[in-house]
């Protein structure tokens, strides 16, 4: 699912202030990387990633693009979602937000709760270690499997 224009030009020029912020160049790759992901609500790993800039970049390696989602990463440009596979997926949503999972199709979708948001944290949680993000994910069937399975 794509995500509106308005949301889509938030990411965009965001993406724009924090790489000035942190003293890094926007160049054209890096743009076209975080374009690609900035316009998706679907979590894409970094394959799928690479084979759409691919269509409009046709000169951007593989490698570029992997390195590129790692450097975006480690200055909290996009997250990481860490889901139900071994391959990382990625997320230009840096809003708070939780996740709904698909058992069936993998399909990884955002949603918001304030309720969630405050979920008090269990004490014992504390001494496993420092906590610094919480988020729910919830996993199920999504409408459009439970359709097909219908
Ligand atoms: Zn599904
Ligand atoms: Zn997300």
């Amino acid at each position: 699912m794509a995500v509106s224009k308005a949301e889509y030009e938030r990411r965009v020029e965001r993406f724009v202030r924090t790489c000035r912020d942190h003293g890094m160049k926007v160049t054209h790759q890096r743009m076209e990387v975080f374009r690609e992901l900035a316009g998706t609500e679907e979590h894409p790993d970094a394959e799928a990633i690479y084979q759409s800039v691919r269509q409009r970049v046709p000169a951007i390696s593989r490698d570029t693009v992997y390195r590129t989602l790692a450097s975006l990463e480690e200055q909290g440009i996009v997250h990481k979602a860490e889901i139900l596979f071994s391959k990382a997926r990625y997320d230009a949503n840096t809003d708070r937000h939780h996740h709904f999972v698909c058992t069936e199709c993998g399909r990884v979708r955002d949603f918001y709760s304030e309720a969630l948001n405050e979920l008090p944290l269990p004490k014992t949680v504390t001494s496993l270690g420092r906590i610094e993000s919480a988020h729910v994910q919830l996993r199920g069937v999504c409408a459009a499997c439970a359709r097909r399975k219908r």
